[in-house]
């Protein structure tokens, strides 16, 4: 006998945790399938900056991101679980004219002249055009936040199977059915390998090399942010080092290259930095969709089945927004207009001589 819920979730990433948490909060009985662990892929990789400013991509892509940062608030505030919640924002630097110019448009950010820099911040090589301060642009522990959605919507009455490969999704009477499970609604949160659920679906990565350093001594009340590259201060007083982008890689090692990159950027912030300990490397893929906004929405021509997947650089940024924009399009609550456009689906799934781009294999 199956047993049947409303929404059976494939993938226990960041993604598919928030989904958990925020239909099981809609009163919704929820189902959760990973093919490893939950919270052990991507989302493990992640520097976890909640970077709404420093990783602007469009104007919906930016309402949803301040979305998804007051939620993280609220959620932090009722969360039992800590989840490494760490205020004090990112400092972009300016190391031209033109990027304090960029900078200089944001009126939430605090803009620091290069000498209140190091005023502020004497340990950093100051940055020739200044720098600016976004303090909502706060950041988590990317694993410790998956669980804490997880257990949040397990509490809630959301069930979990690990180590199940969903390899296809069945159509039946009620609905779709995984395994022994049955559901009304399905929402594939699979990451990368979402494209494997679904033939046609565009979805490339580009890997991501992270270091950890035991930084002693160095008091960072920012995050350091330029350029793509970063120095996350995380609360138990190491730093993260972050981040190469290297398309086409097909292994998840660490490298002697990414060791070099790493070690630039490193320098590039912080004079020494690169001869502190390192405490663990990593790498993860990215997934990376046609425009880098995810896809978010109803998969055309299925009903009830929706994707959450394809969040690039901001999965962690965009979960909870993500989350709750797929628990109202299941519970039939209104969703902007332009949510629904920006992030259709509909934009990456080719099939055949339709085929804009050639698709790759992840
Ligand atoms: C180095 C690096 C730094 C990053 N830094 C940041 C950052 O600071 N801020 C930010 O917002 N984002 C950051 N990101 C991006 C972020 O990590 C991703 O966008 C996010 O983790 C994607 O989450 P996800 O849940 O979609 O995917 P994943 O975390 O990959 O989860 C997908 C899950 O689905 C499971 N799955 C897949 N297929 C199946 C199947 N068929 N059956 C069952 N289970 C399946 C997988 O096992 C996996 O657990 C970074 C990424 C990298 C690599």
């Amino acid at each position: 006998m199956s047993q049947k819920v409303d929404v059976i979730i494939i993938g226990g990433g960041i993604i598919g945790c928030s989904v958990a948490y925020y239909t099981a909060k809609a009163g919704l009985s929820v189902h959760l399938v990973e093919r490893g662990s939950i919270a052990q892929a991507t989302t493990r990789a992640a520097a976890g900056m909640l970077g709404a400013h420093s990783e602007y991509l469009n104007e919906t892509f930016y309402s949803f991101a301040r979305e998804s940062q007051a939620l993280y608030q609220a959620f932090c505030n009722h969360s039992e679980i800590d989840f490494g919640y760490t205020a004090g924002g990112i400092l972009q630097l300016a190391r031209t004219e033109e990027e304090r110019l960029a900078l200089s448009r944001w009126h939430e950010a605090t803009h620091l002249s290069p000498e209140q820099v190091c005023e502020r911040m004497p340990d950093i090589v100051p940055p020739p055009f200044g720098a600016s301060i976004f303090e909502d642009d706060v950041h988590v522990h990317p694993e410790k936040a998956a669980l804490a959605f997880w257990k949040a919507a397990e509490k809630l009455g959301a069930t979990l199977s690990e180590h199940v490969h969903v390899t296809k999704v069945e159509t039946v009477d009620a609905g779709y059915r995984i395994a022994d499970w049955t559901a009304t609604h399905i929402v594939i949160a699979g990451g990368a390998a979402s494209a494997k659920l679904l033939p046609g679906l565009q979805m490339t990565t580009v890997k991501g090399q992270c270091m950890q350093l035991d930084a002693m001594g160095i008091d960072l009340p920012y995050t350091l942010f330029h350029q793509g590259c970063y120095v996350v201060p995380r609360l138990d007083g190491t730093l993260v080092v972050g981040a190469t982008m290297e398309p086409d890689e097909s292994d998840l090692q660490t490298n002697i290259a990414g060791n070099f990159a790493l070690n630039a950027i490193a320098e590039r912030f912080i004079p020494g930095l690169s001869r502190f300990p390192v405490l663990k490397r990593w790498a993860g893929f990215r997934p990376k969709t046609v425009d880098e906004l995810p896809y978010i929405g109803q998969i055309p021509g299925k009903e009830n089945m929706y994707i959450a997947a394809g969040h690039f650089r901001n999965g962690i940024l965009l979960a909870p927004a993500t989350a709750c924009m797929i628990r109202d399009l299941i519970v039939g609550h209104e969703v902007h207009t332009e949510r629904i456009e920006t992030f259709d689906p509909k934009r990456g799934i080719f099939h055949g001589a339709n085929n804009r781009t050639k698709r790759q294999p992840v």
